[in-house]
């Protein structure tokens, strides 16, 4: 079995999740008493956070690439940076390792495909839904077409997950309003919707909604497992 090395804290709410399900899947797979081998390297989320909302997304870049070199020099054959948001730096990072990088985009992609959807809606952070990097990406690579929600509804998700998601807060009330979002995206047209940031599981799951989610956190994972057990 080959090491994960996860890039985490980002926040740990989320990493706390791909530890679950990445062991979680693991079992599964292998059954008994099997377990993932995995790197953690769990960051300080008020200063990511702090540079994000400055907009430094150079500075961002070079302080994860160092992180991910820390992982690569303790021993991992590769990088799961958990979060979508910092994707945004994935060149930069992917640049200055020689492990590969399991995109989320491209693990959410895939499961789209595969499922012959071909309009989606996207909720994330304000950085993810805002700017290019994601959204082309998937457009690009799996021919996706991606809807947004309003302004005001994006920076009511955007808020919710730095000040509620990421400190632990689960509340009825953004639960309502994360669901109404998502109903105003299918009736716009999209036909799934994409929980593209790594905490928003925590408050609305499947079954809340008819409208099919894609939750990056569970597909990144999955995705991590599939490379942690394919054989060389
Ligand atoms: N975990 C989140 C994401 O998936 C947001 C926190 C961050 O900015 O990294 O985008």
């Amino acid at each position: 079995m080959k090491t994960l090395g996860l890039l985490g804290g980002m926040s740990w709410e989320s990493t706390a999740s791909y530890y679950a399900l990445i062991n979680e899947t693991v079992k599964q797979r292998l059954g008994g008493l099997h377990s993932a081998r995995i790197l953690l390297n769990s960051v300080d989320f008020a200063e990511i956070a702090e540079l994000q909302h400055a907009d430094d997304w150079q500075a961002l870049g070079e302080r994860l690439a160092q992180e991910a070199a820390r992982l690569e020099s303790a021993g991992a054959d590769c990088l799961v940076l958990c979060t979508n948001t910092m994707h945004r730096v994935a060149d930069l990072i992917e640049s200055s390792v020689s492990m590969p990088l399991l995109h989320i985009a491209d693990a959410t992609g895939e499961a789209l495909r595969a499922d012959g959807v071909r309009e989606v809606g996207l909720l994330g952070t304000r950085f993810t839904m805002q700017e290019t990097f994601y959204r082309e990406r998937l457009r690009e690579r799996f021919g996706l077409n991606v809807r947004l929600p309003g302004a005001a509804d994006q920076e009511r998700i955007h808020r919710v997950i730095y000040d509620e998601l990421c400190l632990g807060r689960v509340a009825e009330a953004s639960r309502a309003e994360y669901l109404q979002v998502i109903a105003d995206l299918q009736q716009n047209g999209a036909e799934a919707v994409i929980l593209g940031c790594t905490e928003i599981a925590l408050l609305v799951k499947q079954c809340d909604t008819l409208v099919p989610l894609y939750d990056t956190t569970h597909l990144h994972a999955f995705k991590a497992v599939d490379f942690a057990l394919k054989p060389d």
